[in-house]
């Protein structure tokens, strides 16, 4: 609650806000419409939500009645959602999305950020720091790459950028003021520079990289039906991380043997609110449908963190350490239920395994059984129809689960290591956080042992592991994760012919011998430079 005095200056902030979202969006349409009518179209519904008086004066009359200018917008538009999402009509529940944009919008203007460049064709997002609902956004908007100031590149947004194949450079200090408007860039996502109006010398040089790069790719699509497995015939698993439907035919396309992981909050932000179990099984079915009968690994809800944060009871300081993941799910068990049903019944038609993120004790699991035994009790007596056969795996992603691996090993179906979050636990290092992306990394010494022993732990137990976290695709750490035991990986299927390819060209004896030494280390940079003597004596063998 603000108080009475404070109401006039927050009505101004608000007006302020509102003009400038008005105005960026009318700007956005002016420069869409020579160049994509759905785009201008989408552009105008979003503006007449916006300039709808009747909302306007609503949030008015909320702050006068005691809300602060972001309430206000939020919870005048959750009025509006709520009418829409009970709609018959599903066109009508679709334009939720509509109005889930213009509150992102408006509460950006408050936070005073300008994202004028964000709504134009053909253009870089520059911007201090994106959500991942933001970069769904960007998707939709054809936007050529992205630039922030703050983040970590295995922060939620920055893996879906990743996912969508959207060049992205995250952590430039500053970027806002070093870029203008209009100003020409380059962003080259796979070294993280981004050059400003570069010259003529410059520009040829980036267009003759990416040039090689395409060709690069195109020559990897000769590896789409050849299997994963190293030169002395050990084979992989290559599965594909992914977020939607349309990911998972992409997946198949390049040859991935199904997902091994399916980021279900990411359907979380498309819909802006929990969807209904009908809603959530025709999203898994889908996703299902698409796999063809590969396997399909649905992770629970990652609520929380820098993920979807809709249902977290109030504001956290240390969200990475608060009720993410596993620890929401058994704070809210009838979402968890609900997820367990549709997953379930989407089951029916392929195959499916389930698994459960932030785990850090046996006690959540037993407690998550319970609620999912439970649940799936409950459905054939409602006439339901499930199988009751759906795998169940946990993620180790927190140094207590590796700590713990044997432990979980005897007690569910698989593992998988995250270890974008198992870096991030392990070394105190926010994932999210620029200032100390110099320390995050996943091949430092204490998180290579945790792997080993989560690897170790599985194999006693003749239990499958995968790695799904960012390090599976890392290009230094093919030959250690194979070194170590890893049979299974799972990357964005952007990645995944690349990773097949240094697959193809590693001796899986040879990465076992490095490995020896790896576990040696004590130092990261030790780690690297084992890992590049290794890769530089395949590239000699001339594997293909
Ligand atoms: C991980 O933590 O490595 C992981 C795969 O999960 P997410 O990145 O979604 O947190
Ligand atoms: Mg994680």
């Amino acid at each position: 609650m603000i108080s009475p005095d404070e109401v006039e200056h927050e009505i101004e902030r608000f007006h302020a806000a509102h003009q400038v979202t008005t105005e960026e969006l009318r700007q956005a349409i002016g420069s869409a419409t020579s160049e994509s009518a759905t785009v201008a179209s989408i552009l105008e519904s979003y503006l007449m939500i916006a300039s709808d008086p009747v909302i306007t004066q609503a949030i008015v009359q909320r702050i006068r009645r005691g809300a602060s200018a972001e309430a206000a917008v939020v919870d005048e538009f959750d009025v509006h959602k709520t009418f829409l999402y009970s709609a018959k009509d599903q066109l009508l529940r679709e334009r939720v999305q509509d109005f889930e944009h213009v509150v992102e919008r408006i509460l950006a203007a408050l936070r005073n950020r300008t994202l004028s460049h964000e709504l134009r064709l053909d253009s870089v997002v520059v911007a201090g720091s994106i959500t991942p609902h933001e970069m769904l956004f960007f998707k939709r908007m054809a936007t050529l790459g992205v630039v922030t100031e703050i983040g970590g590149v295995t922060s939620h947004a920055c893996i879906l950028a990743r996912d969508f194949e959207l060049p992205a450079v995250i952590g430039i200090r500053n970027a806002t003021e070093r870029i203008g408007d209009g100003d020409e860039i380059i962003v080259d996502g796979y070294t993280g520079t981004v050059v400003v109006r570069p010259d003529d010398a410059t520009l040829q040089s980036y267009q003759a990289r990416a040039a090689e790069r395409s060709v690069e790719r195109t020559s990897r699509l000769t590896l789409i039906d050849a299997p994963a497995a190293t030169s002395d015939d050990e084979v992989l698993v290559l599965r594909a991380n992914i977020d939607s439907a349309a990911d998972m035919k992409v997946a198949r396309a390049v040859g991935c043997d199904g997902a091994g992981l399916v980021r279900t909050e990411t359907m979380l932000v498309a819909f802006g609110r929990y969807p209904s179990p009908d809603e959530q099984y025709a999203w898994y079915k889908n996703i299902v449908d698409q796999a063809e009968g590969s396997v399909v690994t649905f992770r629970a809800f990652d609520v929380g963190s820098d993920k979807y944060r809709e249902g977290i009871p109030h504001h956290e300081e240390n969200p990475a350490l608060g009720l993410r993941g596993i620890r929401f799910l058994l704070y809210r068990p009838d979402i968890f239920e609900q997820q367990v049903e549709a997953v379930w019944r989407a089951a029916v038609h392929g195959q499916v395994r389930f698994m459960l993120p932030m785990i850090s004790s046996v006690e959540e699991l037993e407690a998550a059984r319970r609620i999912i035994n439970r649940t799936i009790t409950s459905l054939p007596e409602r006439g339901i129809e499930i199988v009751s056969n759906v795998p169940i795996g946990v993620m180790i992603e927190t140094p207590a689960a590796a700590l713990l691996a044997q432990t979980f090993a005897e007690r569910v179906d698989f593992l998988s290591i995250g270890t974008n979050d198992l870096a991030q636990y392990t070394l105190a290092t926010d994932r999210t956080n620029e200032l100390v992306a110099d320390i995050f990394d996943a091949m430092h010494p204490a998180v290579v042992q945790l792997i080993a022993m989560t690897v170790r732990a599985a194999h006693t137990a003749g239990i499958p592991v995968s790695v799904c976290g960012e390090l599976a695709g890392h290009a230094a750490a093919t030959e250690l994760l194979i070194g170590l035991g890893i049979r299974e990986l799972s990357v964005a299927p952007s990645l995944a012919l690349e990773l097949k390819h240094r697959i193809r060209q590693a001796d899986s004896r040879a990465c076992a011998r490095a490995v020896a030494d790896v576990l040696a280390c004590t130092s990261t940079t030790d780690v690297y430079s084992i890992l590049q003597q290794l890769q530089s004596s395949n590239h000699g063998s001339g594997a293909s």
